[in-house]
């Protein structure tokens, strides 16, 4: 009997719930899904992130057998065959001609890309892709664009205190609990020069025979990709992600917000959730996310500062990036606001550095496929920034190594947030700063060959060296921001000498003859 609903579920759908299988009916429908290698060669992706989707959408397939929905799964194989195509669409095409489905449904995907390629194919075949609306959300699109309407630029605090208040998250009558919005402010603390001693230790899920099917076949396969799966150990199914969501509510969360912002050399976990990969794969939903920690404050087992500012980067930045990135995209990702045209040091896919916090930050991102958020965005992000590397090979760079990588949050992220090529869209100004920022954050400059202090000089902490350097070379544009003006007023108190020794060592730094590991 031909198929009548064809339902495609993605990598990052492993939803049984998903609005997509609302009318499901295992005797007249099927679920489609596959293995495509372009998805991992797009971006040269690296063999955790490649891993964590495969070995989660096998143990999907499996969930879905088990629920009794009929499913049509394409295996990727151990090796590529020569002029046999091997993307999406490809797949698609060729599954299509021989179901035959009656209609195609799809839960709405998060990347503008993919939906591309699946509407033209099915277009092509003559059938009708009925979407869905992504229910994992608090919000849809529509709702963004709303919000968005008439405004010149996009600020997340509105946004997210309409969205406590429609949906009575940490709020006492129409006020916010505790009569404030944002504890901002108590969240930036660091561990002091003792260091954070002993944290809790992380959820691990050892890896069973499906994901080392797959460890095996990326190690193979994608041998040549970035880092190495010796450590993994990510949530792959939804009964993996709950527990790791319980770990984190009893073990990390009243923590967290004291020390959302802190750095520790060595320590890549601290006092972060680490479920951004369940969540993204759509395992745990972002409605449970927040209850789960919204009921922790209840209880008294977490302060009120952790709690908010937990909530506060799943209802308020998960959902304000997505709403940027289906607003603003196609033409966002091409978007390069301070003109910057330098290449990424090759480094950044080797960990080779002679800067201690950058070769901390991605020694660790290519060994867990994870950095935690300050790393992201004041180590890495900030060096790509200052460096003035172009801000679509930051975007190809942070697309391929993250275990949490997608497009709808990776790029509003790293395009729009830290490397401000959308020219203040969505952050009001240039996440700037010197070595010093690092090293009050809690950055391992005591272990490394240059000094946060020095602006010039052998000894010059690149940072410090180039945010002066970037502070000259965007001055114009930079006074024009009442936010940075201060900041940028400080360039006029150099002297000429300084200005040239800082752009001699700028251009050094530039031309890969300082930072590389010797
Ligand atoms: C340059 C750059 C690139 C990034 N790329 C990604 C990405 O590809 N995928 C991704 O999920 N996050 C991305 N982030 C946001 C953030 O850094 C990660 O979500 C976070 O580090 C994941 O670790 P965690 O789960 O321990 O987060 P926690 O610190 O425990 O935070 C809790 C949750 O809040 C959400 N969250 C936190 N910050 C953000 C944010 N800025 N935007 C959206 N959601 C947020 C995540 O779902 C996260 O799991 C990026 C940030 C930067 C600066
Ligand atoms: S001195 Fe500069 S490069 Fe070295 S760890 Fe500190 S901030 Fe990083």
């Amino acid at each position: 009997m031909p198929v009548r609903h064809l339902v495609l579920v993605l990598g990052d759908q492993l939803d049984l719930d998903a609005s997509a299988f609302d009318d499901f009916d295992p005797e007249l429908d099927a679920v489609w899904m596959a293995e495509a290698a372009e998805e991992s060669t797009h971006v040269w992706s690296s063999k955790q992130r490649i891993a964590i989707f495969l070995s989660a959408m096998r143990h999907f397939a499996q969930a879905l057998r088990k629920a009794g929905r009929p499913l049509h799964y394409s295996q990727m194989e151990d090796v590529s065959t020569p002029g046999k195509e091997e993307s999406l669409a490809a797949k698609l095409r060729a599954d299509l001609a021989a179901l035959n489905p009656q209609r195609v449904v799809m839960t709405a995907p998060g990347d503008w890309r993919v939906l591309q390629q699946l509407k033209n194919v099915i277009e092509a075949a003559g059938l009708t892709l009925e979407i869905c609306e992504d229910r994992h959300f608090f919000t849809t699109v529509h709702d963004f664009a709303a919000h968005a309407k008439g405004r010149k630029s996009l600020r997340l605090e509105y946004f997210y205190r309409e969205l406590r208040r429609r949906h009575g998250v940490l709020m006492q009558d129409d006020q916010p609990a505790g009569g404030q919005w944002n504890f901002d402010a108590d969240n930036r603390e660091s561990f002091g020069a003792k260091g954070p001693g002993l944290l809790p230790p992380r959820a691990t899920f050892k890896p069973d025979a499906l994901t080392r099917e797959v460890v095996a076949l990326v190690n193979t396969r994608f041998a040549q990709h970035p880092g190495t799966l010796d450590s993994f150990a990510w949530p792959v199914t939804r009964e993996h992600a709950l527990e790791a969501l319980q770990r984190f509510i009893e073990e990390r969360l009243p923590l967290f917000g004291r020390y959302e912002d802190a750095l520790w050399p060595g320590e890549p976990w601290l006092y972060h959730s680490h479920l951004s990969s369940a969540l993204n794969l759509k395992l745990l939903t972002a409605r449970e996310v927040v209850q789960a920690a919204e009921a922790a404050y209840n209880r008294g087992h977490a302060p009120l500062q952790s709690a908010e500012g937990f909530i506060r980067q799943i209802l308020g930045w998960r959902e304000y990036v997505r709403g940027i990135y289906w607003t603003q995209m196609p033409s966002y990702v091409e978007r390069n606001a301070l003109d910057a045209q330098q290449d990424l040091p090759g480094w950044f896919w080797t960990g080779k550095t002679d800067m201690a916090c950058l070769r901390d930050a991605i020694t660790q991102t290519l060994e867990h496929g994870y950095a935690h958020h300050i790393q992201r965005l004041m180590v890495t992000g900030l060096y790509a920034l200052l460096l003035g590397v172009r801000p679509q090979q930051v975007h190809g760079w942070y697309l391929a190594v993250y275990v949490d990588a997608v497009e709808w949050v990776e790029l509003p992220n790293t395009l729009g947030m830290s490397q401000y090529g959308d020219g203040g869209l969505m952050a009001s100004k240039p996440y700037v700063a010197t070595g010093k920022y690092i090293q009050r954050m809690g950055g391992p400059c005591k272990g490394c060959r240059y000094d946060p202090a020095q602006r010039e000089g052998e000894n010059a902490c690149p940072y410090t060296t180039l945010y002066w350097d970037f502070l000259m070379r965007h001055q114009p544009l930079l006074s024009k921001n009442a936010r940075m003006a201060l900041q940028v007023k400080n360039v006029d108190r150099m002297t000429d000498d300084q200005r040239q020794a800082v752009v001699q060592r700028a251009d050094a730094i530039r031309r890969g003859e300082v930072g590389a590991a010797p």
